[in-house]
């Protein structure tokens, strides 16, 4: 082990959580290192315009969101790198960060790793992922301009994306399993104005239909179960996260979801282990409030760090 591997700070995620408590770690003249996986900004960077972030009137791209908030920490001295940690293991002064990109010690570690948007766990949903079936409006609704697209979800992500898809496909039918939406009012009523946009009310996805390419749904109305095929050229699924938290398991208290279990100071029971933003238990997993935890948990770590001298 080389001592440029030594921190006193390992961030798990790079989201607005993890960014933040980037910044107020560096600021505090802690050597913080921040490890993510995928993009920095976590989900955030998928959104297309975040509009409830204080401090943008006019909204802000997720992606600049996200950057912006890199950048601000890079300034204080955070250290990033681009891996995915498979297993952390507590110690006396030390926890071991085992990645997929080798291993870190830190005297403490903040765990803002957020959570992944959930599967419909439906036949050939994986196998078309790509091939019409999207996880990102954003990302992959340009490819389907002019064309009739579904969206799958109720939530705020649903509804927004919708949304977003409105400006660029002819039609878009938004299926949900009740008959109401649970996404805040503002949204919900942009929707409803939106004529591109139809509701199937009561319904479920049961099957993705499609060899080489995604060509139809099929659904069924959970009132009356009547089944239906669906043509549409794309799928986008927003049913909810799962938080990404297998590694913990056994390691900090999990709730039933798989969520970590804090206290008002971000500190788990473990000694040294922190946890904040969207993969913290009761967390309202909104970007401004995963910047709060993120500001809450560094500098709860920095008061840890100090004592242990
Ligand atoms: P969410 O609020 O948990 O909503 C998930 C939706 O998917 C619900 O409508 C749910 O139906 C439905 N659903 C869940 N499992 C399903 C299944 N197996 N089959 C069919 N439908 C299923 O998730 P979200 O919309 O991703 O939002 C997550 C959090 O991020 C929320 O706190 C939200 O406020 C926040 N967020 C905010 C914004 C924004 O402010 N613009 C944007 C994105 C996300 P039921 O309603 O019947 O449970």
């Amino acid at each position: 082990m080389t001592m440029d591997k030594a921190y006193d700070v390992v961030i798990i995620g790079g989201g607005p959580a993890g960014l933040t408590a980037g910044l107020y770690a560096t600021r505090a003249g802690l050597k913080t290192l921040l490890i993510e996986k995928g993009v920095i900004g976590g989900q955030i960077a998928n959104a297309e315009l975040v509009e409830n972030y204080p401090g943008f009137p006019d909204g802000i791209s997720g992606f600049e969101l996200g950057q912006l908030m890199h950048q601000q920490a890079m300034r204080y001295g955070l250290e990033t790198i681009g891996a995915e940690v498979v297993a952390l293991e507590p110690g006396g002064k030390t926890r071991l960060v085992r990645t997929s990109d080798g291993e870190y010690v830190a005297r403490a570690v903040i765990i803002a790793g957020g959570s992944e948007l959930s599967k419909l766990g439906i036949p050939r949903e994986e196998r078309l992922t790509g091939k019409g079936v999207s996880y990102c409006a954003t990302c992959d609704g340009p490819l389907f301009k002019d064309k009739t697209v579904a969206v799958v979800g109720g939530g705020d992500a649903a509804i927004t994306e919708a949304l977003v898809l409105a400006k660029l496909c002819s039609k878009i039918f938004v299926i949900h399993r009740r008959n109401q939406l649970r996404a805040s009012r503002i949204l919900q009523e942009r929707a409803f104005a939106e004529p591109r946009i139809e509701f199937i009310w009561d319904t479920v996805v049961d099957e993705i239909i499609g060899d080489e390419r995604l060509e139809a749904l099929k659904t069924r109305n959970v009132k009356t179960g009547e089944v239906s095929t669906l043509n549409v050229s794309a799928v986008f699924i927003y049913i909810g996260f799962s938080p990404n938290t297998g590694y913990l398991k056994g390691l900090v208290p999990l709730d039933s979801a798989g969520l970590v279990i804090t206290n008002e100071r971000m500190e788990t029971t473990t000694p040294g282990i922190f946890a904040c933003g969207d993969i913290r238990h009761n967390s309202a997993k909104q970007a401004i409030t995963a910047a709060g935890d993120g500001a809450t948990a560094a500098m709860a770590t920095e008061r840890f760090v100090r004592e242990q001298g």
